[in-house]
């Protein structure tokens, strides 16, 4: 007789639901992926417009030595192309094709700022250390995905324990750079230009180990065929094929762990033997009914809702989408498919720390001329990340014609203020103007005269499509208490809530997140399900 496998509903189809989904679909589970979107993905989507391809999430994957190996292992088949990164200052570019390009950058750096090569010949061998020590957790397979170990004791021998004597090693070193970025470099230099340049396009705290180390996850970018999306329907085809059942269209707005049920807007109940909770925490929290449940794990809900809540998700994006009648050659030659790159050397200074903080608590204060004028400063100072996917994939335009995305961060405070005081409209295409004027100024000369359409999306629309708290695309963020495990020796914890049957993942569930730790933590999740089955069937 076959034994009857639990039942798990999964509350959200994007990188990490999928992911849980597929693995289970691999132990025989009985699983019902649930999202309230019509399509599924989250924040990872492709979508054409006017002949041409965009995507809205990542603008190309960083494989972290995880990614690529979870997709083998569920022997799911792929392509993917090369993607490599440029930065870009003013009229100087560098591209990115082996840490030694590092020497390169440095060149530039000195360049912009002659007055502090001292400061610069400090920060650059940092950055070559952070960067091997990032090396180290990026270039190795994670095992969890490779070979039985067991099984292969060569590899054991040989590979596994070598590196994990590295990995060990990095994970202390990292430890101690792991204060906030703006203070390590305060100690390295006073030229807040330089600072802000070499920092500015990651999130306000990020720990100085992940910043000062991204120079190696540089090189480890790809693209897939077909768009960033190509992963998502791989992977959802494998959960349909296998058996796996996806309702769309189903906002879940209650839990309640005591019935073990989760409740959609349209009053259907879906019941689950367990569930992982593959969105926004807050989401979660807000709409779990804990009646029912015994005191001890009551209070435990109740200091975990308090953490949630007093936590913020990190940083937004705008996201302007232009199509242009220009060859790929073209920008093939100005940076190329991946690129971050910054009009002006100044940088962003106090305009995203005390101008923006002002902004935000006086808004009501401010008139209309006043906050465009932050809009302009802010637009002529930022870091921009222009993503060309007919460089990578030539099918993802039409002949001759290049479609692009320049995007930069935003906050989500800014936006609703602005969409609340009645005047979004007009500052998305204030936004959308500048860019396309700086742009047509620096690096694309007169861009704006070539120019077949454009449209963009805003903090608000991430919001809205993902479900995010704040907006946020990556999870928590760095200026708040985090919430959740960020020690990567502390991982496979992450996953576990305090609510009886319940888990949780995805870039909520562990911070610093992204795609590769979304799909990590669907793996962990599933993980403690097998291991709750196997205990259950001991008893
Ligand atoms: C512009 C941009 C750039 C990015 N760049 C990078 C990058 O360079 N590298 C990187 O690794 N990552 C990057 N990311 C982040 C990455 O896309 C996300 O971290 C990852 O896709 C998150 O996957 P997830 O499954 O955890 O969550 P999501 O994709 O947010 O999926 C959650 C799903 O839950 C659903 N949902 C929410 N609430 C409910 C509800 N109540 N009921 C039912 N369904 C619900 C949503 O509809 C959604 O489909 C970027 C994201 C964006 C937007």
């Amino acid at each position: 007789m076959t034994e009857e496998k639990a039942k798990v509903v999964i509350v959200g189809a994007g990188m990490a639901g999928l992911t849980a989904a597929a693995y289970l679909m691999r132990e025989n589970y009985n699983v019902l992926i649930l999202d309230k979107n019509d399509k599924c993905g989250g924040l990872l989507q492709t979508f054409q417009s006017g002949g041409f391809s965009f995507d809205t999430g990542p603008r190309a994957f960083v494989n972290s030595g995880i990614m690529k190996p979870i997709l083998k292992d569920l022997e799911i088949d792929w392509e993917y192309l090369e993607n490599r990164i440029s930065v870009g200052v003013e009229d100087h570019i560098v591209r990115f094709n082996s840490i030694d390009s590092l020497e390169e950058y440095k060149k530039m750096l000195i360049n912009l700022y002659p007055e502090s090569v001292n400061d610069i010949e400090k920060i650059i061998p940092l950055i070559y250390r952070l960067s091997e020590y990032t090396k180290v957790l990026y270039e190795f397979d994670n095992p969890n995905f490779t070979t039985d170990l067991m099984a292969d004791k060569k590899f054991l021998i040989k590979k596994l324990l070598p590196w994990t004597f590295k990995f060990l090693n990095a994970l202390r070193q990292f430890n101690k750079f792991n204060m906030p970025m703006e203070v390590y470099m305060d100690g390295l230099t006073d030229n807040q230009s330089l600072v802000d340049i070499i920092l500015q396009h990651f999130f306000r705290k990020t720990p100085t180990y992940f910043a000062l180390g991204y120079f190696h996850v540089y090189l480890d970018y790809f693209y897939p065929t077909g768009g960033t999306a190509a992963v998502v329907d791989l992977l959802k085809n494998k959960v349909l094929k296998g058996g796996g059942e996806i309702k769309l269209n189903r906002n879940i707005v209650a839990v309640t762990p005591s019935e073990k049920t989760v409740t959609d807007s349209a009053g259907e109940s879906y019941a689950y033997d367990h569930l992982i909770w593959a969105a926004d925490l807050k989401t979660l929290y807000r709409y779990l009914d804990p009646a029912g449940l015994e005191p001890e794990i009551k209070e435990k809900v109740q200091a975990e809702t308090e953490r949630m809540f007093a936590a913020k998700g990190a940083e937004s994006v705008f996201i302007l989408y232009l199509a242009a009648d220009r060859p790929t050659s073209y920008f093939e030659a100005k940076g190329g498919e991946h690129m971050f790159y910054t009009p002006s050397r100044i940088g962003l200074g106090e305009t995203n720390r005390l101008e923006r903080e002002n902004l935000v608590r006086d808004f009501d204060s401010k008139t209309k001329a006043e906050v465009m004028e932050w809009v302009d400063q802010y637009c002529a100072l930022n870091t921009y990340e222009v993503s060309i996917p007919a460089l990578r994939d030539a099918a993802m335009a039409p002949e001759g014609k290049t479609g692009l995305m320049i995007s930069c961060l935003l906050d989500y405070d800014i936006v609703e203020k602005i969409e609340q005081a009645g005047w979004y409209a007009e500052f998305k295409a204030r936004l959308e103007d500048n860019i396309i004027r700086i742009f047509s100024e620096t690096v694309y000369p007169d861009l704006a005269d070539d120019l077949l359409f454009k449209f963009s999306s805003t903090p608000l629309t991430i919001k809205q499509v993902s479900g995010s708290s704040e907006g946020a695309i990556t999870g928590w963020s760095f200026e708040s208490e985090v919430p959740v495990v960020n020690k990567l020796a502390n991982i496979p914890k992450s996953v576990l809530t305090p609510i009886p049957g319940v888990y949780q993942a995805g870039q909520w569930a562990y911070s610093p997140a992204g795609v590769p730790i979304a799909m990590m933590t669907g793996w962990y999740a599933t993980q403690k399900i097998l291991k709750e089955s196997k205990r259950s069937r001991g008893k």
